[in-house]
């Protein structure tokens, strides 16, 4: 999708600060990090939101899951912890509508901040 921003950074046409690229998943830093490790972590295909998987996404969501628990662990947060978010729509908060999980961890996080 052309006018997707997250489209364009898996492009390469907007630049992101990367922490991990294969051939299905980009993560990169949230430009706006909400905690001292806030990375998000996008299919590189056009996915609207959690709500617009299907089976045929299987090997994807396997993939992202597994990206995430070896940066969690790279960023020294896998023994204290930390958060896996995805907003979906408008009152889940969703200000990219390009599938992606928010890894954030760092800091004690509580339910609404
Ligand atoms: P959402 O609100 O859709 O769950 O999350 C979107 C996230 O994308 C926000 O945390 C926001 O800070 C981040 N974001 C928005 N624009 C950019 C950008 O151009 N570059 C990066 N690295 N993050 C962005
Ligand atoms: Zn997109």
């Amino acid at each position: 999708m052309t006018d997707c921003l997250f489209c364009k950074i898996a492009e390469g046409l907007i630049p992101s600060a990367k922490v991990y690229e294969d051939e299905l998943v980009l993560a990169f830093n949230d430009i706006a990090p909400q905690a001292p490790v806030h990375i998000l972590l996008i299919p590189k295909a056009h996915i609207e939101s959690a709500q617009t998987l299907s089976e045929e996404n299987d090997a994807l969501l396997s993939r992202l899951f597994k990206v995430a628990r070896t940066l969690a662990k790279e960023k020294g947060l896998a023994e204290t912890g930390y958060r896996l978010i995805t907003n979906i729509g408008n009152d889940g908060g969703q200000s990219v509508p390009h599938l992606h999980l928010h890894l954030i961890g760092g800091r004690q996080l509580k339910w609404d901040n």
